[in-house]
Formats: C-alpha cells, structure tokens, sequence
C-alpha cells in the first residue's frame, strides 16, 4: 500500500518535471523562431527590411540620425524648446486643416492621426493634442459623437520611444475632455511604406523632412565644411538639392498610398527664403557655426583635417518654389497652405551687450545643436573627437554672432490635401 503510493508520487513528480522541461523547450523554441523571423544576420529588423530602398540597406542613417534620448541635461527632451517655439507658430494651419479635414470627411467614426519624426520630447504630444482638442471642440459645436482616435508616433528605430512614452501622462492631461484615444509606436523611416493602405486620415511632422536619407553623393571631400556655405561650388548644392528631391518625391509617393482621399498633411520644415542665392547661409547658420567649431579642434591638433573634410550632414533646406514644384511633379497631393515663417534668434540690443547674457545664449543653443548632432557625430568621430569640447567651441561661435542683424531661422509649413 504504502510502496504504490510513494510510487504515484514519484510518478507525479516525473510528470511535472517533464512538463516543466517541456514548457521550457516550447518556450525556446518559441523565442528563437521570433528572433529569427524578426531579426536579420545585418541586424535590420523586419520592419526595417520591408519597407523599401532606404531602410533595405542603402539607409545606414536609420539610426544614427537619432536624437540624444533620455531626460538628463543635453537630451533632446530637455534641449527641443525651439521646435516647440515653431509648433506654436504653426498651430493655425494645424487646427484650420484638423477642421476642414473633418468636415470634408464628414465626421469619420474613428481617425488615424500620425506624427512622423516625433523624436524622444513632450514635442509630439503638444502636436497631438492640439490635433484632438480641435476635433473634440468641433464635434461638440456640430452635436457630433467625438470619434475614436488612434495617434501613431512614428520615428526612426534608434529613437527613445520609451522617454516618449513617458510623456503619455503630459498628453492625457492637455486633452480637454476624455474620449477614446489610442497611442502607439512606429518605428522605421517615413521615406518608406510605414501604415497600411488608406488608413491615415491626418499626417503631421515638424523639423524632420529637412533631413536626408543619405549623404548625397558627388560633394567635394577636401573642404571642412559639414554643408554648403557661400564659398560651395554650384555642384554641390545641386547635389544636396537632387537628394532632397528624391526623398522629398519618395515621402509623398509613400504616403499617397496610406492617406485616405481628402486626408491632410501638415509639414514643418527648416527651409530658405524664397528669392535668395542658392549658395546664401547666413554666417552664423546652425551647420556653418558646427563647420567653425570642428575647425578649430583641427587647428588644435585635436582631430584630423582629413577626418573632418568627409564628414558632411545628410540636410538640405529648401525654399517654397522648391516644394511647391516636388508636390506639383508627383500629383498625389494638392497645396492648400504654404507659408514662410521666419523668427529672429538672436539675443535683442540691449541684452547682447551684456558678456554674461552672450555666454548663456551661446551655452542655450550649443545644447539644443548638441541633442540633435551628438548621435551622428558619435557615429562618425567615435573617440576622435571629445563632443564637450566642440560644444564649448559652438557655445563660443554662437556667442560672437549674438549681436548678428540676420540671425534667423526660416521655417517653411505646407498643408496638402491627398487627392
Ligand atoms: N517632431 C519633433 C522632433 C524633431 S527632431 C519635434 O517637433 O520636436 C527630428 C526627428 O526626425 C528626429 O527624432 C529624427 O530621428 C527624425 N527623423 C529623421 N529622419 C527620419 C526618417 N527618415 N524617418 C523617421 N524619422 C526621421
């Protein structure tokens, strides 16, 4: 009696031990076949590898075009006050195209909103909340049913999704009344396919488009310049020019397919006055300062000229005509807005007169260029370079321009409609 018994127990014993195992075998196998179908022997993940030329690799950039993540003194969450300053300038054009695009489609039951370049900052969320607060404040004034919102938050793989996320909290709080509203992450590069086809009723994207899939090809290695200045042959701004196109060309053929007939896009950009010089940047013009700040860790001995003459920032600013005639040539999309706006950055006369108030301005914006460069130039210079140095240098730079009549920063928003 007592011997069958102790043997069932041994029996139940062997029997969870083999279950366990099991589970543990399942749970492996499991595991390996969703990394190998979600990741690749170049490390691209799936996402990654589907979604067109740039990101299949010819898009070495994906991440290291990146803000600097976290919260901590020169993250981009704690240095993005200036593309907050252009976000509230351009809130006119969001909320006006929010109201036509709801109205057009007569009042969807749910809408999908997306912000592409939505970076690691409370930024995105501002954006998204003044999208929704539009929406919720119309269908109160047409006694409409408010409908369920999905907003995608779209970035490039090696953006800080999780310090975005914090922000959840900041975005639940400027919505003015609780409706439906569900928030998600995608990853990958908005100059490939990122949504399912017609699925986007509303697109937005701030200070991002002036960034390039790649370095163009064709720019003259020997100068130490990191983009073009006025001393830049014609060559190489047809070069960054051609790169825009193609890029800007491919961003909208993309998104023809996933926004919805009469769907919106409002784009921010950094852009260039209308009738100007192609080769004008203004002396103290945020890569031209960069330029003068690794000039002068070569003229130290710190980094090698060499090094420094083959670095060069996938960028390029374009003017309205330039835009303008891009949307016109691919013919998915209508203009509905295209306005310049241009804000001073400089410190005002009286201030500029003080050394101290010079240094802090210098400081401010030497973070600010800090959080948006730090990832590239890591990438690039590796060790060659010590990133607090350069940025005392900018600080510098940008202190001597602080008086500087022309120091602005031209914006360029456009609101297109998906015919
Ligand atoms: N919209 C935000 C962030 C601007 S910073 C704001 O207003 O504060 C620019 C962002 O664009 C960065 O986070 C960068 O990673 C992203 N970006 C650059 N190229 C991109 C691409 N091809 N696809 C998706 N995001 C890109």
């Amino acid at each position: 009696m007592r011997d069958s018994r102790s043997q069932k127990t041994y029996h139940i014993v062997i029997v969870l031990i083999f279950n366990t195992f099991l589970e543990i075998v399942l749970e492996m196998t499991s595991r390996f076949i969703r990394s190998i179908s979600s990741s690749r022997c170049d490390g691209k993940s799936e996402n990654e590898m589907n979604n067109g030329d740039e990101e299949s690799g010819k898009y070495p950039l994906a991440t290291i075009l990146s803000m600097r993540g976290g919260d901590g003194h020169n993250s981009y969450s704690t240095n993005s006050l200036l593309q907050r300053r252009v976000l509230s300038m351009t809130k006119p054009i969001l909320v006006k195209n929010t109201k036509e695009m709801m109205t057009n489609l007569d009042f969807p039951k749910c809408i999908k909103l997306a912000d592409l370049g939505c970076s690691s900052g409370q930024n995105t969320f501002t954006a998204m909340s003044d999208i929704v607060n539009t929406i919720i404040a119309l269908c109160e004034e047409s006694n409409k049913n408010p409908p369920e919102i999905d907003c995608c938050l779209n970035d490039l793989s090696g953006n800080d999704f999780n310090m975005t996320f914090k922000f959840l909290t900041f975005f639940n709080d400027k919505l003015t009344s609780k409706i439906p509203c569900f928030v998600s992450g995608v990853p990958g590069s908005f100059y490939s396919r990122l949504f399912p086809r017609k699925s986007l009723h509303f697109v937005h994207s701030n200070y991002s488009l002036h960034y390039l899939s790649k370095v163009p090809d064709g720019l003259e290695k020997n100068k130490m310049s990191v983009y073009i200045t006025g001393s830049s042959l014609p060559s190489e701004h047809k070069a960054y020019l051609n790169q825009f196109q193609k890029d800007f060309t491919t961003f909208l053929r993309m998104r023809s397919e996933e926004v919805v007939s009469n769907g919106r896009m409002v784009l921010t950009l950094i852009g260039r006055k209308t009738l100007d010089d192609p080769l004008y940047r203004d002396c103290c013009h945020w890569l031209t300062l960069l330029s003068d700040s690794l000039r002068d860790l070569v003229f130290e001995g710190l980094v090698s000229a060499s090094k420094v003459s083959s670095f060069k920032v996938p960028f390029y600013d374009p003017n309205g005509d330039e835009v303008k005639e891009l949307i016109r040539n691919e013919g998915s999309f209508m203009v509905n807005d295209l306005e310049t706006h241009i804000f001073d950055l400089g410190l005002s006369n009286e201030e500029y007169g003080l050394q101290s108030d010079r240094a802090k301005a210098g400081e401010k914006e030497a973070n600010c260029i800090r959080a948006v460069t730090e990832t590239m130039l890591v990438a690039y210079f590796g060790d060659a370079i010590n990133i607090a140095t350069l940025f005392e240098k900018y600080a510098h730079h940008v202190s001597q321009h602080a008086s500087c009549k022309n120091k602005t920063s031209v914006s360029l928003v456009v609101s297109l409609i998906r015919k």
